[in-house]
Order: structure tokens, then sequence, then C-alpha cells
């Protein structure tokens, strides 16, 4: 084995026996993987990933919904490289930090206004759970030791950590952690009552309200908290609902006294349009969950922001034992808060969310045009850049193909032999592009996946 400073020597058939030998993928299903050839990311510039062969694939997800401004950004790579020169890592416990400091403070005038006390961790997940616990002790500390329980949305994905798949919950995901989950209330979202029942768009939020009215008011006494993926529920499947939704579920919860979490760990720093989704139906939640963009997609790092109110409960001495006693050993990471920063100012340089609008208006145009008359095309779903396409079987009936046919994944392997990576959600198909992609690049991307969707329904493989 070559030496770490010679990897560029290390041929494509050793790193396939060494991560066939000892990786570990998430979500993958391995047995499977290791009939593949792994295709080997060594690099990347702009919206392009570089395989150790010298091809290039358009990054279609984001690298998982993460990436903001492209790849191997100068001004970028410059705020991590200037911060390292002063200090990699530094505890947040007892000590602070500039980055940590400076960017808590842009945040706070940057999210709905209300939130203003930034908690940092380093994952989605890690975001979502110290938001429930924040919830939890508030109640406890404000004298209301029966709210101890949440509600989410049918099918919410909030992460894999216990406390998050508590109140996320897939099937798939998530069956073999099911007895040890606690009793969680679930209220159905308007995509699937509409689909479910066959309503209208307008039966369906309707009903959706009065569901969530009649179980969130009953059962107020023991719930500590809402938490919803605001208007584009991710993983589920990219279920979008209307900002009437989310502003009914606001307001019921600050009638009855429940917390509202608002998980924007994929739906923030633009991936909705604006730069929080909470924007669009003008709700403050009570804390908001961030991560994902939050670098630009460079670096792990996620922050809980809480409201003056939440925060005030935590204050006293320190022997009436309020204190939050919760934190991660990497906690306001220097690396990850100078990378943040920086992204925050490409928003303003690059003029990001004003470049947005015509992007998203020109991938609703293309969608209508080359993927929604698709024969196995059932649906095609939108919020922004977050876009999800549904195929089956038969689309009139809305009967799917079987599970073992892998439809999804068939299109994205498809793709990716023409150049663009994109991964599924079962048979929904993800598109979800950096905010910074070309006009031209979202051509081909449109064109690659109309082409690969026609190449596998139509059993025309490459
Ligand atoms: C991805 C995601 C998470 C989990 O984030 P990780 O960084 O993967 O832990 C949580 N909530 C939502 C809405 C997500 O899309």
């Amino acid at each position: 084995m070559a030496s770490d400073n010679k990897k560029h020597t290390v041929t494509h058939e050793t790193i396939k026996r060494l991560d066939h030998a000892h990786l570990w993928h998430p979500f993958t299903p391995m047995q499977l993987w290791f009939e593949d050839d792994p295709v080997v990311i060594v690099s990347a510039t702009g919206h392009d990933l570089i395989d150790d062969n010298g091809t290039h694939y358009l990054d279609g997800v984001s690298s998982l919904w993460c990436n903001v401004h492209g790849h191997n950004r100068p001004e970028l790579n410059a705020a991590i490289t200037n911060q390292l020169q002063q200090v990699a890592h530094t505890t947040l416990l007892g000590l602070t930090n500039v980055p940590a400091v400076l960017l808590a403070e842009r945040l706070s005038s940057l999210v709905p206004a209300g939130l203003t006390r930034v908690f940092y961790s380093d994952a989605g997940a890690t975001a979502v759970e110290a938001a429930l616990k924040m919830a939890l002790q508030f109640w406890q500390l404000s004298g209301r030791p029966s709210k101890t329980r949440f509600g989410s949305l049918v099918d919410a994905y909030h992460g894999d950590t216990l406390g998050a798949v508590g109140v996320g919950y897939a099937d798939t995901f998530h069956r073999f952690y099911r007895t040890v989950l606690p009793d969680t209330l679930r209220l159905t979202p308007p995509h699937l009552l509409r689909w479910r029942n066959h309503l209208s768009q307008t039966e369906a939020l309707e009903q959706a309200i009065a569901e969530a009215t009649l179980n969130i008011s009953e059962q107020a006494d023991t719930l500590a908290a809402i938490i919803v993926e605001p208007l584009m529920q991710g993983a589920a499947g990219m279920w979008p609902h209307q900002p009437t939704y989310l502003r009914a579920l606001r307001d019921i919860t600050k009638k009855t006294n429940v917390l509202l979490i608002a998980d924007e760990v994929a739906t923030g720093f633009g991936r909705t349009g604006s730069m929080f989704a909470c924007e669009q139906a003008d709700i403050t939640p009570d804390l908001l969950c961030l991560a994902k963009g939050i670098t630009g997609g460079y670096l792990p790092l996620a922050a809980t922001v809480a409201t003056d109110e939440i925060h005030a409960a935590f204050l006293g001495s320190p022997q009436e034992g309020k204190t939050f006693f919760h934190g991660h050993t990497y906690t306001g990471n220097p690396l990850a808060c100078a990378a943040a920063l920086a992204s925050l100012d490409l928003f303003i340089s690059d003029q990001t969310l004003e470049k947005l609008g015509p992007k998203i208006a020109n991938l609703t145009q293309q969608l209508d045009h080359h993927i929604r008359p698709l024969p196995h095309v059932a649906d095609v779903r939108q919020c922004g850049v977050m876009i999800g396409i549904e195929l089956a079987a038969d689309t009139k009936t809305r009967t799917p193909y079987e599970t073992s046919e892998r439809m999804g994944a068939q299109v994205c392997l498809e793709a990716r032999h023409r150049g663009v990576i994109i991964r599924p959600l079962g048979d929904v198909v993800v598109l979800m592009p950096p905010l910074s992609i070309h006009h031209s690049e979202i051509d081909r991307l449109m064109s690659v996946v109309r082409d690969a969707i026609v190449a596998v329904t139509s059993g025309d493989r490459t």
C-alpha cells in the first residue's frame, strides 16, 4: 500500500478492494454494493464531480442536499484555510471562538424575527435532538411536567439518531427500533390525505388543518412540541404542503401552548426559493433546526436556534439546576463556522437568491414539458429547487412498480451512465441541484433525467 502522500498512485482496483473490505456505506444495501464497480470521486469543480477516470458527473442532488454555491469555490476554500492558520478546533465548553460568535450573530439577523439564540452541533439529527431536549426541559422548567410528548407529520424525516427517529418514522428505515420509540402524535399532511382519499387540493388542506386542530387541542396537556419540515417533507418522497398549512400549525400550537419546531435542515439556505421556508408562511417557530446547507455543503455543522423566551427559562444560579446539559465535542468548530460565514457572504456577492427565481421557473417549465408527459411519471412535485418525480407502473390507477424492480435506483444508475449523479427515494427520483447551477446545466439535467426515465421504463437501457 502506497503511503498517504502518494495517494494518487493508488489504483482504482486497490480502492475498490479496500472499500469492499472495510467500508460500511450509509443507507446502502451492502450486498448489492459489492456487485458493482464503485464510482470513486477524487475531485470536483463547479457543479461537476470528477472520478478517478477523469469522468465528469453533474451533481444533481447537491451531494445529498447540502451543496449551495458549487464545489471548490475559491472563497470558501480561502475562508477555511485562513481559519486553519489560526486554529482548527477549540471547545465552546467554557471558552468561545471568533467564527462561532460572528456566525451566531449573522444567523440571528437572517432567521425569522424572534429567534435569537444559536446552539451549535454537527448534523441535522443532532440539531433536532437538541431542539427536542430543549422543548422537554423548557416545559419542566416552566412548571408543566406533563408536557413530555411530541407530534409530527406522517412519514416525516428528522434524522437517524433515536430521538429524531422517534418523531420521524418510516417503516423501511426504522422498523427494527420501533419498540424503543416513544408514543408520538402523527398528523396526516395534506399531500397524503389528497391521494389517499382522492380529494382536491383545497379539500385536503381543509381536512389536514381540521385533523391537526382537533388532535393538538385534545392532547395539548401532554404535548411538548410539534415538529415539522416546513413546506416540503423531503425524505418522505418530496411531499409539499402550502404555506397555509404551516401557518395553521403555528396558529394552533400558539393557541394551545405547544411549541413549534421547524426542521429546516433540508429547506434552509435557499432551497425553497427563500432563505428559509418559514418566511413563505410568515411564521416564527419557537425552535429552528439548521444543517445541510449551512456551510455551503463544505463541512459538518448544525444549529438549533431558539427564541429569547425559551432560552430565558434555562437561566438561574447553577444550584437551581436549570442548565442545558447537552453538547458535542466539536460544537461550534471554527473551521466549519468560518465556512458558514463565507457561504453567507457568497449569498450576497453572488446574488444567489435573486438569481434563483428564474432558475426555479426554468425547472418548472422543463418539468412540465419534458417529464410530466412521460407515460410512467405519476406525479411531479417541486418546491424551489427541491424536486420529486414519482414513477408508477400505471399512472392512471397509481399502481406502483414492484419494489424488487428498484425502478428509482435503475433510473439513477441510467442517469449516471449519462453523466448525472442523482439519488432516488424509492420510486421517487429526486433532483436537487446546487443553487448556483447554470441554466445550461438545468437543460442537461432535464434531458438526461428524461432519457433515463424513458430508457428504464421502456426497458431500453444502455
Ligand atoms: C437530512 C435531514 C435531517 C438529518 O440531517 P443529518 O445531517 O443527515 O443528520 C434532518 N431533517 C431533515 C428535514 C433532513 O432532510
